[in-house]
């Protein structure tokens, strides 16, 4: 078997211009490139750097330190916090024991060099005492799998021998920091530390130095593994193979939205699916069971992951699995719950979500829930994290998790605690999922952005590939990748649109708010009006909301989580327009039909409710074509005048743009509307014949 190792992608001739802060991010972005060589946010990097004081203008040295939050592959440089080296040294004089740790981090921020605004991260002691200018602490699930075993000091020694030391697991803070100091005054030529349970700390003279040290220890961990497990089947070899990639999907699409109704009351979760081979040789495994139940090691692991997941059994029977699913959250919480218990001090904060975040399908994959699609993203790659980390354990001695006691001690840290009590308060729509039809044209579009900027999770569903694409591209520019769907598909297309909303409940876990759009608009005298535009219109506005409406009912039921659909019809729904009746008529029927899902939805908490434009010119596609000329010679206009004749033609006097759209489609898709359903919004700058009655 042939193992990539880590490459040295330290490029000289770039590094050599730059000063050494931007070494020291050189390196950070480098190392953070790779997830073998730390997870996602995981891990820290630090140079101590001679700097021109601003106050007194000598030289002094500075520390310069991934600050808090952030992550070493993607930071810029104001991710670092800088502080004063003489100061942090002061530190030692002012610290009370390990008892009163806590109360040190308060003080980092007397030592900030620069008024550098970056909060100092917890980990600073661990780079501060340490007497080398660049110092890394990586994540590489190749240590952790070392750190990870019960015999992981035997194991330093057998692979590292003297260059690299082992400390006993311990929360990061000052007293590690204070341990870290003391091995190295004691061992002068060790080049670095595995700490138990934990991760890996290496250092050097140079910033290149210190990066081809940490690539060279983690190789050799690797290659150490790939001898130790050659030949050997992981995890005990296989149970339960993979099932074909067709039956996990459907699996993921009908367990998904039966999870979140379950979890989602409180708070609404996201969902992310994976089904990669590392995955799937996991779940599928002899040893799958015991391992899970440790728990996850590194304490970034279980901060994302919960200390343990949930296993939900699956034998080619899924109703079974969703008719077990009642009991197997119940007891997680209840297990969650008891943990809690046995663990709390006084002063510890209230339990928080007693779910659990990873759930592990055999033969299916591994199904994650959070807040949001990054959080759940996130905590997935981290599970991955943890199964590569139990792999090599596991396969080289006993794997063990943390100990309980740590475990709790870290996720209900004060700190933590207070972190969590800082982050903002989340958005109206964060943890929704919309769907929208025709999200890749005039007023689709706008409605989306207006959706994703409430923090929804979106996913545009049209018939034009193109402006897909270029859709797609610039909402992943605005609101990240993350958050972000695109599928073409055409509502008129039964099978078509029961795949898309597969796909939207595979890549988001459920659906709350649909947004009924896609639509096209045709113009003749009824004379003229061949039975294919008359059919055309029929399909698109008619039948194709119907066949939307009904898969994303289908959806909600199961979800129980109510639902919000919202139909963009038209003015010439409610008012008859000469020489356009088969469109007329399909807008008509629209109405119509939000109205009787209206009634049908209400037991459920599934709102329905339509949203009337006219003459939304700007964006529309509708607009650009031989409707706009039809228009212009109806009215005997030419097409530059239309604008300012249907803004004349309205009672306000004003334009209506798509923008205008998408506020009334977010009043009636958002909790803002929770009471209205059956209900018609005209957003046509004012219109006699369309008003309500
Ligand atoms: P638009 O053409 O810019 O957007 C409509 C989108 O629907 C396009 O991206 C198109 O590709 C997509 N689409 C068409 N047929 C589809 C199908 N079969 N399956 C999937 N997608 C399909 O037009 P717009 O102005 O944004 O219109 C949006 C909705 O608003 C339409 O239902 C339209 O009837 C309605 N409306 C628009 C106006 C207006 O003045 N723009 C007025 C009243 C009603």
């Amino acid at each position: 078997m042939t193992i990539t190792l880590l490459e040295n992608l330290w490029d000289e001739a770039k590094a050599a211009g730059m000063s050494e802060p931007e070494r020291l991010l050189y390196r950070s972005n480098l190392l953070g490139s790779d997830k073998r060589i730390t997870n996602y946010g995981g891990g820290n990097t630090s140079a101590k750097v001679r700097e021109r004081d601003p106050l007194t203008g000598e030289s002094v040295t500075v520390l310069w330190v991934k600050g808090s939050g952030g992550d070493v592959g993607t930071m810029k440089l104001d991710g670092f916090a800088t502080l004063y080296q003489d100061k942090l040294e002061q530190l030692r004089g002012l610290y009370r024991g390990q008892a009163h740790e806590d109360e040190m981090v308060g003080l980092l921020s007397h030592c900030t060099f620069n008024l550098n605004p970056r909060a100092s991260s917890i980990d600073t002691p661990l780079h501060a005492y340490l007497p080398y200018a660049h110092v890394d602490h990586m994540h590489p699930d190749a240590v952790i799998a070392i750190a990870a075993t019960g015999r992981s000091r035997e194991l330093t020694r057998e692979i590292y021998g003297d260059e690299i030391g082992w400390l006993p697991w311990r929360r990061p803070g000052f007293q590690l920091g204070l341990d870290l100091s003391r091995f190295a005054a004691e061992n002068p030529n060790a080049k670095g530390v595995v700490l138990e349970s934990h991760g890996l700390f290496t250092w050097g003279d140079t910033a290149q130095g210190s990066y081809e040290t940490t690539l060279r220890i983690i190789n050799r961990a690797i290659e150490w593994f790939d001898q130790q497990l050659a030949g050997k089947p992981a995890f005990g070899g296989e149970k339960q193979p993979a099932r074909d990639a067709a039956e996990r999907r459907a699996v993921a699409a009908r367990l998904m939205p039966e999870i979140r109704a379950r979890i989602g009351g409180a708070e609404r979760k996201i969902g992310h699916f994976d089904d990669s081979p590392a995955v799937l040789e996991f779940v599928g495994s002899q040893r799958m069971e015991e391992l899970a139940a440790l728990g996850t090691s590194c304490p970034d692991h279980f901060l994302r992951t919960k200390i343990r997941p949930l296993v939900l059994p699956y034998d080619g029977d899924v109703d079974a699995v969703v008719a077990g699913l009642d009991g197997a959250i119940e007891t997680y919480r209840e297990g969650y719950r008891a943990y809690y218990e046995r663990c709390r001090h006084d002063n510890s904060p209230a339990i928080r979500d007693p779910n659990a975040v990873i759930y592990l399908v055999p033969g299916v994959g591994m199904l994650s829930f959070a807040k949001d699609k990054a959080t759940a993203r996130i905590a997935s790659e981290f599970y991955v994290n943890a199964i590569n980390v139990m792999r090599g354990a596991s396969g080289v001695d006993t794997y063990q998790g943390l100990p309980e006691q740590e475990a709790f001690d870290i996720e209900y840290w004060l700190l933590e605690e207070a972190k969590l009590q800082r982050m903002p308060k989340p958005k109206s729509l964060a943890g929704r999922v919309a769907f929208v039809t025709g999200g890749a044209g005039g007023i689709g579009r706008a409605t989306a952005e207006r959706l994703a900027g409430e923090g929804a999770c979106v996913v545009l569903a049209d018939i034009d590939a193109g402006a897909l694409d270029a859709a797609k591209a610039d909402f992943t520019k605005r609101f990240g990748a993350d958050q972000v769907r695109g599928v073409i598909a055409n509502v008129t297309d039964e099978g078509a649109v029961a795949k898309a909303f597969e796909a939207a409940v595979t890549e988001f876990g459920g659906l709350d708010i649909l947004v009924s759009n896609a639509g096209i608009a045709s113009a003749a005298p009824i004379e003229d009006t061949t039975l294919e535009v008359w059919n055309r219109n029929i399909d698109i506005l008619a039948t194709g909301y119907f066949l939307v409406s009904r898969e994303a009912f289908r959806l909600f039921r199961r979800q129980k989580l109510g639902g919000s659909i919202v139909f963009i019809a038209s003015k010439n729904g409610l008012a008859a327009s000469a020489g356009a009746s088969a469109y007329c008529t399909a807008k008509a029927a629209e109405i119509h039909l939000a109205r009787c899902l209206a009634l049908e939805g209400a037991e459920a908490g599934i709102r329905v409710n339509t949203v009337n434009p006219d003459a939304v010119l700007r964006g529309s596609k509708i607009w650009s074509g031989e409707w706009r000329e039809q228009r212009a010679a109806s009215s005997k206009i030419g097409e530059e005048q239309l604008e300012e004749h249907y803004r004349q033609r309205s009672l306000l006097k004003r334009s209506v743009f798509p923008e205008d759209i998408a506020e009334a489609v977010y009043f009636l898709a958002s909790d803002l509307s929770a009471k209205s359903t059956g209900n018609i919004v005209n957003v046509d700058a004012g219109n006699q014949i369309s008003f309500t009655r």
